[in-house]
């Protein structure tokens, strides 16, 4: 097969595919020269909410901010700690030790990449205190307030166990479903409508991308919504009366003007996505790959929405190189676990600590799955992989 280009992530085509809705829309914005929190974000509020099954949104500057305006909301600060995934997004992590609480790391199940609820039912067996709805961390004398799991790659975490257990402990959850925008857990609920606060990103990678930087938290709870709009605009409310000390949160017209003319199309490119990574699943067979190629584990009855397509393979970094010189875009998500990040050794975290998330950090590789590509794109990186193996 002679050398064919297949990047990791191209939005030009898509682009192509709606330009004609969007450009009279961004128009109208731009005559309006109203910029920030006006009825575009509005409609993109209401339509997140209802597209992921949740009662309410607030749009945010990015995903990141989603999750640190989730955390502020809950009153999450020093003395506290969160627990979350050591195999996430930086911003995951970077944002519960902003709030001034202690990030505790949890090992992810080797399947599906996600928090395992047994490692959290073993942690807080075994290291924790509990008594009267309160959940203490013996080594550190942090209290346990909040479970921020994140839903890898576009498939959801194992929320039924996990939600029993925090709703034992008393503890809030907050989902980072910033990779997983129409993602369905067990019986066809949507990632950001199970825990108390669901945060989303449309960083221009993810599934449903701006223009730029935003994002949405969703919850289920009026009052919750509502001082998340407050702390949302530095806590001002009325405008200039501070009862609370928010941030710069907002999200602008533009990107929601984006995003409600994209939001349109999401199921179609999910569609899309989706039927990317059973072709993969079918030429990797074909290829006689299978016991090399670890491809994704789609958990039974769950809709996995394939943010990134990772599989898991020996001699990683060099399959990634030898891709590079293919022309494949590839990508590892992610190299370091949080708990190595040199940021958090104040944490005391060791290598051997989280072996899966060790492992997935060193075995896994992001290959090209938007869905605008074509078969023989599909079919060239899986004949690159098996040439590499040959
Ligand atoms: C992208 C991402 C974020 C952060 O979103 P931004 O919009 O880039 O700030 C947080 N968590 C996870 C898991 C992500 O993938």
């Amino acid at each position: 097969m002679s050398t064919m280009k297949v990047p990791l992530l191209d939005l030009r085509l898509q682009y192509q595919a709606f330009k004609v809705e969007l450009l009279p829309i961004l128009e109208r914005v731009y005559e309006s020269q109203g910029f920030i929190l006006g009825t575009e974000v509005t409609a993109l509020e209401s339509a997140i909410a209802a597209y992921s099954g949740a009662a309410y949104g607030v749009g945010v500057s990015s995903g990141t901010d989603a999750l640190l305006l989730a955390l502020m909301a809950l009153g999450i600060g020093a003395g506290d700690a969160v627990i979350t995934s050591p195999y996430t997004f930086f911003a995951t992590g970077g944002t519960i030790a902003r709030t001034g609480a202690r990030p505790i790391f949890l090992d992810i199940e080797p399947s599906t990449y996600n928090l395992s609820p047994v490692a959290l039912q073993r942690f807080i067996d075994e290291q924790c205190t509990s008594t009267d709805n309160v959940l203490v961390h013996r080594a550190s004398g942090a209290r346990i307030r909040a479970l921020m799991p994140v839903h890898l790659y576009g498939q959801m975490a194992d929320m039924t166990p996990l939600m029993v257990l925090a709703r034992r402990y008393g503890l809030k959850v907050i989902e980072d479903a910033a990779q997983a925008i129409g993602a369905e857990y067990l019986g066809g609920a949507r990632a950001g409508s199970i825990g108390d606060v669901g945060c989303f990103s449309f960083f221009p990678t993810k599934n449903l991308g701006a223009f730029g930087d935003a994002g949405l938290c969703t919850a289920q709870d009026a009052e919750l919504a509502e001082l998340m709009r407050v702390l949302r605009v530095h806590g001002g409310k009325p405008k200039y009366y501070h009862a609370l000390i928010g941030g710069n949160f907002r999200i602008d017209e533009v990107q929601a003007a984006v995003l409600n003319v994209k939001l349109r199309h999401l199921e179609a490119w999910t569609e899309g996505r989706r039927s990317n990574a059973v072709a993969y699943g079918e030429l990797f067979a074909a290829a006689g790959l299978s016991g090399t190629v670890t491809t994704p584990y789609a958990q039974p009855g769950l809709r996995h929405i394939y943010n990134q397509y990772v599989i898991r393979v020996p001699e990683r970094d060099k399959l990634k190189a030898f891709l590079g010189e293919q022309g494949v875009g590839c990508e590892i998500y992610y190299p370091v676990p949080l708990h190595l990040q040199g940021c958090f050794s104040y944490l005391g975290g060791t290598q051997g600590d989280f072996p899966e998330s060790e492992r997935a950090a060193a075995q896994t590789l992001a290959l090209p799955i938007f869905p605008e590509l074509k078969h023989e794109q599909l079919a060239y990186v899986v004949d690159a992989i098996r040439r590499f193996y040959g």
